[in-house]
């Protein structure tokens, strides 16, 4: 039995003040779910805040991206994976496709973050999607294995028992334009199938596939209604407690 998980992407919204009051909103709202795993990723500037504030709650924490770098050092402007572990992150979000599209993150560059997120015990959420052009010109799978492929590149067999997959499609993100389930559930299906070259079928049954791109609470039912979409990586509709709160509580 896969646990879904329900992430929320702040993207760079809300200083330490409104995450903290968003993050203490949420907590009561979502302390019953126990169906899924709920997590939330802040900016860097409020994330140990909001960890400290949500100590002995049911909701994780994660970064929203990591440097490559795994030795601290003369890195200006990077986080370490260790540094978020250490402010209370359990999880991270690479690949994110506006870090691929505004700033130029290779499959290479992806793979590095989700290698240093491991060694920091942190779980990588590695997110791939495809453009609209690249859907519109009929090849969006070949997109998904390069991105999957490169990305967990030289992963060992239990690195992949560790990561989470987050298929966006990217012209669905902030858009308002949902893939229908159907299209997520085709995608999923893919990707589950690609891990499995890499991996065991055992664990290829066992991975965690989020769908994102413009989830919100009337549309989530019939997403986590197909097999293999195990939760969602949502952005806009995870910047308000209540609407976030429906997302978890998706099953009610
Ligand atoms: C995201 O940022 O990962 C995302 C899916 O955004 P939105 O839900 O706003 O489309």
């Amino acid at each position: 039995m896969r646990k879904p998980v329900i992430a929320g992407n702040w993207k760079m919204y809300k200083l330490v003040a409104d995450s903290v009051a968003m993050a203490l909103n949420l907590r009561p709202l979502v302390a019953n779910a126990n169906h899924c795993e709920v997590i939330i990723a802040p900016v860097f500037t409020a994330l140990k805040t909001v960890a400290d504030r949500l100590e002995g709650s049911n909701i994780k924490i994660a970064g929203q991206d990591c440097s490559v770098e795994t030795q601290h050092g003369a890195h200006t402007g990077e986080v370490a994976a260790d540094m978020l572990r250490d402010a209370g992150a359990s999880h991270v979000i690479v690949g994110h496709s506006e870090r691929r599209q505004f700033y130029f993150e290779t499959d290479t560059f992806v793979n590095r973050k989700t290698q240093a997120a491991l060694a920091a015990n942190l779980t990588p959420i590695v997110c791939v999607g495809e453009t609209l052009a690249q859907r519109e010109a009929g090849h969006p799978e070949s997109v998904v294995r390069g991105q999957l492929e490169g990305g967990l590149r030289g992963l060992t067999a239990s690195d992949l028992d560790r990561i989470i997959v987050a298929y966006e499609p990217i012209w669905a993100i902030g858009t308002g334009l949902t893939a229908t389930p159907e299209q997520a559930q085709e995608m999923h299906a893919f990707i589950r199938r690609v891990f499995a070259e890499r991996a065991s079928n055992g664990q290829a049954g066992a991975l965690r596939i989020l769908y994102g791109g413009s989830v919100k609470p009337d549309n989530i039912a019939g997403l986590m209604k197909q097999p293999d979409v195990d939760g969602a990586l949502v952005g806009g509709a995870s910047l308000e407690a209540e609407t976030f709160a429906q997302l978890v509580n998706y099953n009610r």
